[in-house]
């Protein structure tokens, strides 16, 4: 049997916390819960959960602030919830960090499938002792550690899980929608924008001058490609 996932739920909801938690120990999960931020923070810190599924309107500190504090220091794979229907909402929480989100009212058995979908991602290792080397980057497959010129990247799993898919095949040119469905294991709902946005933080962390990138290349009006100069 796989060890038991710890997973972290915030939200000050109390009775969306108790629908997610009960489902989430019917899935078979360890739930830990916090009401707040900064109860959430200290939670993460001591606990170390495999999994945060986060609020984004909690009360003081949002579930931005706690998404910016969390990746800060950690890569922990985060899930937020949103009861706003704003596309940019989601677009800002993806781009601090966060690996999915679910927008409210949602149903218990999707949250599950997408905490399980981002899991198996964090979780995978494809291969066997496969390296992808492209220029000035590395990317071990097993160990899911990238790097750049030797140094060490630390990317989130959908970020990885973007990277990867184009650095294999440098040059062959992936659309949205096929980068989308390679870092969700479940596709509830096809969301391209959020390509974008995982794209810009993988940018930020291995491209020398993010807005003149030398190694993931925009495809105009067709999607991604990397590079194979
Ligand atoms: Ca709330």
């Amino acid at each position: 049997m796989p060890p038991v996932k710890k997973v972290l739920v915030v939200e000050d909801e109390v009775k969306i916390a108790r629908l997610v938690r009960d489902y989430l120990h019917q899935a078979g999960f360890n739930v830990l819960e916090a009401s707040d931020g900064p109860g959430a923070l200290h939670l993460a810190r001591a606990e170390r959960p495999d999994m945060i599924v986060l609020d984004l309107g909690l009360p003081g500190m949002d579930g931005y602030d706690v998404t910016r504090e969390l990746r800060a220091k950690s890569s922990v794979p985060i899930i937020m919830l949103t009861a706003r229907s704003e596309e940019s909402d989601r677009i800002v929480g993806l781009e601090l960090g966060a690996d999915d989100y679910v927008v409210k009212p949602f149903s218990p058995k999707e949250l599950v499938a997408r905490i399980r979908a981002v899991l198996r991602r964090a979780d995978a290792t494809l291969g066997g002792g496969e390296v992808v080397r492209a220029g000035p980057l590395t990317v071990d497959i097993p160990k899911r550690r990238v790097s750049v010129d030797g140094s060490d990247v630390s990317l989130t799993a959908s970020e990885f899980d973007i990277l990867l898919m184009l650095a294999r095949q440098p040059g062959r040119i992936y659309t949205r929608a096929q980068l989308l469905d390679a870092v969700r294991g479940v596709s509830f709902e096809s969301y391209e924008r959020a390509v974008d946005a995982h794209i810009k933080n993988i940018r930020r962390k291995i491209e020398s001058d993010p807005k003149h990138p030398e190694l993931v290349l925009t495809v105009y009006g067709v999607g991604y490609k990397f590079t194979d100069a």
